[in-house]
């Protein structure tokens, strides 16, 4: 029969022994990972000064039955811990065994923030369309030229929330199927014309002119919408922020391994503080620039996804003033 060490150490969550009093009598490696210290010996109301858990054990021990209790640990980083308090036989032992909800509990933050962002961007449009239809079953019902302003409007207004709804549905299929590895020969150069092909009117109307050099094919594992999309992401974007430049350069080269595939503009570039959440949904440098240029503020999320699902990586390189360089690697074939 093993020992009471080896049951503990097979648990996935923290576990914890007690006798009367507080003292810990034996524990796992999960648990000490979480609360960094070694415990062995140690008075648990000494490692979690919480009342919260102090009133757990001591009613465990009073009335001999099991407690759960949620903990907000003020380590850094803060976690969240649920502790199941529950009696061991007779003799007044107790285990607690700990489970660590700090990253259910991001995500239902995630979650939440992201239906009220999502919401949030839905209405504007919503708001400006129907004080137009209002304005023009009122004030302007018979005033053609007016009529005609509001129709552009209207359109403009409605082409956004589609624009944000394909969006959202792009990332929602994205997200469904990101554990699927994709499996067809893509060669990434290819993307990268078909992409350039595909935004050459766009560049032209902005006067960028718009490059793709690659000197060999770079086969990857992948799905060739997908990186068609990611390729055309990063390269409106290019166009849209980096426009200030006059040129947009594509390549595509191998490397160690990865084909790599780098976007790079001569715009205004964006500051350090925001290189690390540019990929959160809805993040934006300028929310008005966004919007003024057709922006949703998921582009680079739909890229990080899909990147993702390609087992690959997403770099990206700024400095204020001169530009930026977003370079996905995606592994070789
Ligand atoms: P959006 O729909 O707003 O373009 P993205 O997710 O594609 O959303 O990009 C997020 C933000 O990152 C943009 O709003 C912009 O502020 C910034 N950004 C992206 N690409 C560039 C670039 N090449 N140069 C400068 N800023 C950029």
């Amino acid at each position: 029969m093993p020992g009471a060490g080896e049951f503990l150490e097979a648990l996935p969550d923290g576990a914890l022994v007690l006798v009367a009093g507080g003292t810990i009598t034996a524990a796992n490696a999960q648990a000490e990972d979480m609360l960094q210290l070694r415990l062995t010996g140690l008075n648990a109301f000494t490692v979690i000064r919480l009342p919260a858990f102090v009133e757990a054990v001591q009613k465990c021990e009073q009335q001999n039955t099991a407690q759960t209790v949620e903990l907000d640990i003020h380590s850094r980083p803060p976690r969240l811990l649920e502790a199941h308090v529950a009696p061991l036989g007779e003799g007044g032992s107790m285990l607690v065994v700990l489970r660590d909800l700090t990253r259910e509990q991001q995500i239902e933050r995630m979650r939440s923030d992201f239906v009220a962002n999502a919401s949030h961007e839905m209405r504007t449009p919503l708001t400006a369309i129907l004080g137009i239809i209002e304005t023009l079953q009122g004030p302007a019902r018979d005033d053609s030229k007016a009529r005609d302003k509001f129709f552009g409007s209207m359109l403009t207004q409605a082409r956004r929330m589609k624009r944000l709804v394909d969006d959202l549905l792009t990332l929602s299929r994205i997200e469904l199927n990101e554990h699927v590895r994709p499996g067809a020969r893509v060669d990434l150069a290819d993307v990268a014309r078909q992409a350039r092909s595909n935004l050459l009117t766009l560049a032209k109307d902005v006067n960028v002119e718009l490059s793709v050099s690659s000197s060999e094919p770079a086969l990857v594992a992948g799905d060739a919408d997908e990186l068609l999309q990611v390729a055309q992401n990063l390269i409106e974007n290019a166009l849209k922020y980096g426009n200030g430049g006059g040129k947009v350069e594509v390549t595509c080269e191998k490397k160690a391994g990865f084909a790599v595939l780098s976007v790079r503009d001569w715009g205004k570039g964006i500051a350090a503080i925001h290189l690390p959440r540019l990929t959160e949904r809805f993040y934006r440098v300028s929310t008005q620039e966004s919007r003024a240029r057709g922006g949703t503020g998921l582009g680079l999320a739909i890229v990080k996804h899909i990147v993702s699902r390609h087992r690959g990586s997403l770099a990206i390189e700024s400095r204020e003033g001169q530009g930026s360089t977003f370079s996905v690697s995606i592994p070789l074939y």
